[in-house]
């Protein structure tokens, strides 16, 4: 349970910690919460050269609402931080329902929304909710900055799109096009536990009508799987008791789980149709409220 050997630098700069993941060998890491990283080193499934840790990079805590209407998250915005958002609890239903249900109060006082994002875990809650929302990573490197949405960032299990020498500085959730509603509801064995199943709902509705809507799934696949069709089948239409029943259909179509110990693969599709209709059925209720639950 020791880690191998390995450089440690915590620079005091973005472009110093690029400088260092740009000029230090073949396998750097960056270092943020530790929360998924440092497991991993002691189980020794990651052996890095050299860690960068980017705890002391200043104006990257911060996670904001800006004058263009997105919601902005920077690298070293905790869990904690999200849970406990006012800005969140106004305005975003998706987020601020899944904030409280990642790990355990201690990770979530230092994991950040940008790690876990990075560390691309198939049950990793944010890559879900922020896949549904619509989000983007900003990845910063030597050549500038790009943006990354979350449905090409995220390549397959623990993979991602980041250059060797790129550092993702921030999310961002896009401005909504309407009134926003949704939840997150997720399945664990025991508080704390990763998902036997997550969903994340984020719709928009203007005029009666859905304008924009989103549907992702945590732990039932090789990685988050985005419900392209589900959504799809919302778009453009008012939100109906029939048209729900439909996308949580195609939403549990979309799911790819497999039988494990945390249950049968005919048991977490049936929970993805549940945990959608659910959502969207809140949804139907309240333009404005957010589900926020613990399934038991
Ligand atoms: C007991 C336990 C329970 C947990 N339960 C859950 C759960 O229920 N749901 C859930 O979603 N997660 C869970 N996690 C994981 C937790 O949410 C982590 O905080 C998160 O996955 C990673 O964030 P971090 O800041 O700790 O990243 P780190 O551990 O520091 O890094 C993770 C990976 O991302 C890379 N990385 C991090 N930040 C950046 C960046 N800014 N730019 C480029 N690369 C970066 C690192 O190099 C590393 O490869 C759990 C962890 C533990 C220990």
């Amino acid at each position: 349970m020791f880690p191998s050997r390995f450089r440690y630098e915590a620079p005091h700069s973005l472009d110093e910690a690029i400088g260092l993941l740009h000029d230090g060998g073949d396998y750097v890491k960056v270092l943020a919460g530790g929360q998924s990283l440092v497991p991993m080193m002691k189980l020794r499934f990651a052996s890095p050269e050299m860690l960068v840790d980017i705890n002391n990079l200043p104006g990257l805590a911060y996670h904001r609402a800006d004058p263009d209407g997105s919601l902005r998250i920077g690298a070293l915005c905790r869990h904690a931080d999200l849970e406990f958002s006012e800005l969140l609890k106004a305005t975003q239903p998706t987020m601020a329902a899944a904030a409280p249900l990642v790990a355990d109060p201690l990770v979530r006082n230092r994991g950040t929304l940008v790690g876990s994002l990075c560390h691309a875990d198939p049950q990793g809650d944010w890559a879900s909710v922020l896949l549904a929302l619509g989000g983007s990573v900003i990845a910063q490197g030597p050549g500038g900055r790009r943006v990354i949405p979350l449905a090409d960032f995220v390549t397959g299990p623990f993979q991602n799109v980041l250059a060797y020498d790129e550092i993702a500085v921030e999310a961002v959730v896009p401005k909504a096009l309407g009134t926003r509603a949704g939840g997150y509801l997720k399945l664990e064995r025991r508080v704390g536990d990763f998902a036997t199943v997550g969903t994340a709902v984020a719709i928009e509705t203007s005029g009666g009508n859905v304008v924009r809507a989103g549907i992702a799934l945590t732990g039932v696949g090789g990685s988050t799987i985005g419900a392209a069709e589900a959504a799809a089948a919302l778009t453009g239409k008012p939100l109906t008791t029939d048209r729900i029943a439909e996308a949580a259909e195609l939403a549990a179509g979309a799911a790819q789980p497999k039988t494990d110990h945390r249950g049968t693969a005919e048991y977490k599709r049936h929970l993805v149709r549940v945990f959608v209709s659910r959502l969207l059925g809140g949804a139907l209720s309240t333009s404005t409220g957010a589900t926020a639950e613990r399934a038991a």
